[in-house]
């Protein structure tokens, strides 16, 4: 594994880990700083490829790297934010419950198609604990006059923090993982007032993410267009992409 770790850190950018605050029961806030931030093609919506499993006797080379959403950025201070959950417990969990200011960190960002896109009137954000930060950044760099609406969710509302600015501009519901009928239910109470051209953003668990895409396209005709869908992780596998 020394030498899948070796390439692994030549190909990938080099950090600092500047912060660690426990923003909830189970989540955590790190900044990291990198003088790669200066050179990114930033969007909001990036992620990053993360080394939590390097220094370790890992036996799955999958167990590396885990991907985490650019909570916030400042190019001028070269530093960004993730929010990180760890109630999922594997090595990704352990990786920020261990970590330590000034140590050394190895990522590469990404940037996918789930990122900001104002075409739309309004916007339905929906999604869980693993989203959330991904969520808050893509509302935050809309055009003040959308319209959003939310179903952000976790067994335990406590769990979920408020934006990087202190504001919560989502609605929270305790709703447990995998009950796609009653996050159903929330948005049938939504749809008939959203305005103009609708768009909706469903990221976390990969069960919810394939029903609503199922029930928006079938139920009511939403085009693939209008709907941006995201599985962050999935029951029966570990570190999704
Ligand atoms: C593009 C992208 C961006 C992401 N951004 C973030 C982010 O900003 N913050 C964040 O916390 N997560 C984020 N995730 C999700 C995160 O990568 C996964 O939750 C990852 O599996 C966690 O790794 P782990 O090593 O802790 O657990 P793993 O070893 O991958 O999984 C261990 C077990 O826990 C389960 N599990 C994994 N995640 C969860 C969860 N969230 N809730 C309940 N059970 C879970 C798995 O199915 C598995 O059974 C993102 C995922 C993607 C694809």
């Amino acid at each position: 594994m020394a030498f899948v770790e070796n390439i692994i850190k030549k190909i990938m950018d080099k950090g600092e880990i500047l912060s660690k605050i426990k923003l909830t029961e189970n989540v955590y806030h790190i900044v990291i700083k990198s003088d790669a931030i200066k050179t990114i093609d930033f969007v909001p919506g990036c992620f990053i490829r993360l080394g939590v499993g390097l220094g370790k006797e890992l036996s799955l080379k999958k167990d590396m790297v885990r991907s985490y959403s650019i909570w916030d950025i400042n190019k001028d201070k070269n530093t960004f934010s993730l929010a990180i959950a760890t109630h999922s417990n594997g090595i990704g969990a352990q990786w920020v419950k261990n970590c330590e200011v000034g140590s050394t960190v190895y990522f590469k960002t990404k940037k996918g198609k789930f990122t900001v896109d104002n075409s739309a009137d309004s916007y339905l954000f929906i999604g869980d604990l693993s989203a959330l930060s991904h969520l808050y950044i893509i509302n935050r760099y809309l055009p003040k006059n959308k319209q959003v609406e939310s179903v952000i969710y976790s067994k335990n509302t406590r769990n979920l923090y408020a934006d990087i600015d202190d504001k919560k501009p989502f609605n929270f519901y305790s709703i447990e993982n995998n009950n796609s009928k009653e996050i159903i239910a929330k948005i049938e109470n939504i749809l008939p007032y959203l305005k103009g051209v609708k768009k909706v953003y469903v990221a976390g668990d990969s069960r919810v993410c394939i029903a609503l895409n199922n029930y928006l396209r079938k139920e009511h005709k939403w085009s693939t267009k209008q709907i941006k869908v995201k599985p962050f992780w999935n029951p029966d596998k570990k570190g999704l992409e």
